[in-house]
């Protein structure tokens, strides 16, 4: 990997701004020690991976005694020499108390000694531009700062720790492989002999593209552990959408009234789902209206769920099936959907004695046997009836009342985001830059199998067969561009 490293030396508070028990100012670069050491009291010199007691030094004349410049506080100051250190640079780290006019006047004499203010994210940068960390390792430590859920932060983790680098290493030697051998074979072209015949580099180009395949189906997977999942309640007015919401959420958010078409704006919560993030949505009731302003919340419910990644439909299990719940289950056939049976304990009441599938069960035989005398005429309604029979066999009995099923519902969800995209290995794609190189990896690769099926001319394979390396490259950074660079470095937070 190309060393590009920086030549001066950057300052930064690295903990969050406000009071704290102790606060961070970090120092970055070849004069990280010069610029400090005038700052601080030290018995002891620095020395590597060591701390050292410091009194932090008052540069305000006045407050001179005999034995020089007063303490304004106390620190641990610790030194990482460039061989070791997390920017591969000198690093001096100074823990103050948490104040932070102290912690500023650290910085403020920090920039005058010569020092620059870091960007956001750019002690990350120099470990990444000095080749210790890859590119999605540098995109970890972000992920890792950000995780809201301690699953984000294991996947995180797991990537900091150089998985994705790994998974993808074996396809990488193997294209280099290839690449060379082809190479090889052009350079003896005027001998008029195939170092490497077509059929082999096909059949290399598909192992390749074999190992590439699985990662980048992982996307699926990441990209809803990193950004999370939307879910739209929807339902008619006064099914429990906004009491299921509140369940979801377990705190009173929405407001909860028997009067119908109350929820008139969308009404959105973050929870997290077994670590997985959902931005959950409670929509205003789906029928017609006259009154303007709820006409303008069920609009907003439509487009709520028709972005939605997954739609939560509720349905009320004491009542007949509404002719627009069929619309919705047949509009909705094909997406990803949960269907909910709520009020289950106003039948559980009636029907003491059976359990939940034993009603469930005895609805749908009920709506089998309603549908045994239909004439010919009738057959689109009974396709269309089945279609209905076939969801609520799946459907989830719960009581957003009483709180029973929640925990089922709850486990569907995460079935049905999971779906059979998980394929448990560590190093998955998390974000769509990462995902786009693997992706244009791919069809670099697929061009090149193309070409070579075609007798096309060598070169024209190799051709494909860069464009798959530099795209892979660009993976762990070793191709991404600077303004893409800057971009991604920007996203974090300053000091990191
Ligand atoms: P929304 O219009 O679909 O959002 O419905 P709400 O959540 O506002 O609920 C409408 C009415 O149904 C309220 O009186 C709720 O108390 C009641 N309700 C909601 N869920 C249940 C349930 O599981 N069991 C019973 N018995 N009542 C419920
Ligand atoms: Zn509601």
């Amino acid at each position: 990997t190309a060393d590009r490293r920086a030549t001066d030396t950057i300052v930064a508070i690295s903990t969050p701004p406000g009071r704290g028990g102790i606060g961070i100012v970090r120092l970055s670069g070849p004069d990280a020690v010069a610029i400090a050491t005038p700052l601080l009291r030290i018995k002891n010199p620095l020395a590597h991976g060591q701390a050292r007691f410091a009194e932090i030094l008052d540069p305000d004349q006045s407050s001179y005694s005999s034995e020089g410049a007063k303490a304004i506080d106390q620190a641990i100051v610790t030194f990482f020499a460039a061989s070791n250190s997390y920017t591969s640079e000198d690093l001096v780290e100074i823990a103050a108390h948490g104040s932070p006019v102290v912690l500023d006047l650290l910085l403020r004499r920090a920039l005058e000694r010569g020092a620059r203010l870091a960007e956001p994210g750019e002690f990350t940068q120099r470990a990444f531009l000095s080749g210790r960390i890859d590119l999605t390792q540098a995109e970890a430590v972000r992920d890792l700062i950000d995780a809201q859920t301690l699953y984000q932060a294991r996947v995180a983790a797991d990537q900091l720790g150089g998985s994705l680098a790994r998974r993808i290493q074996p396809a990488k030697a193997a294209l280099i492989t290839l690449i060379a051998t082809i190479e090889a074979g052009i350079d003896f072209a005027e001998d008029d002999i195939d170092v490497i015949l077509n059929s082999e580099i096909l059949s290399r180009i598909e192992t390749v593209r074999t190992q590439l395949t699985p990662v980048e189906a992982s996307f699926a997977q990441g990209r809803i552990i990193h950004d999370g999942l939307t879910l739209a309640i929807v339902g008619q007015p006064n099914v429990g959408k906004s009491s299921l919401f509140n369940r979801l959420v377990e705190r009173e958010r929405a407001i909860v009234t028997s009067t119908p078409g109350t929820t008139r704006d969308l009404v959105t919560e973050r929870v997290s789902l077994n670590g997985i993030p959902v931005n959950l949505i409670d929509t205003a009731g789906l029928r017609e209206s006259t009154d303007e302003a709820e006409a303008l919340g069920i609009q907003k419910s439509r487009e709520a769920y028709a972005e939605a990644d997954i739609v939560l439909i509720v349905l009320d299990a004491t009542a007949r099936i509404a002719d627009q719940e069929r619309e919705l289950l047949a509009a909705l056939n094909g997406r990803q959907i949960v269907v909910v049976l709520n009020k289950m304990d106003l039948i559980s009441e009636a029907l003491a004695l059976h359990s939940d599938d034993e009603i469930l069960y005895r609805r749908v035989i009920a709506w089998g046997e309603e549908l045994s005398n239909v004439s010919k005429e009738e057959l689109p309604v009974l396709a269309e009836e089945l279609l209905v029979k076939e969801i609520l066999a799946l459907a989830v009995p719960v009581s957003a009342k009483t709180g029973q099923g929640i925990t089922r519902l709850r486990q569907s969800i995460l079935s049905l985001a999971q779906g059979s995209s998980a394929d448990g290995q560590s190093g998955m794609l998390t974000n769509l830059r990462q995902h786009q190189s693997v992706a244009a990896t791919v069809a670099s690769l697929q061009a090149a199998a193309q070409s070579a099926t075609q007798q096309i001319p060598h070169e024209m394979i190799m051709l494909d067969l860069y464009s798959a390396l530099r795209n892979l490259d660009a993976l762990t950074g070793q191709t991404t561009s600077d303004d893409i660079l800057n971009q991604i470095f920007s996203t974090f937070c300053i000091g990191k």
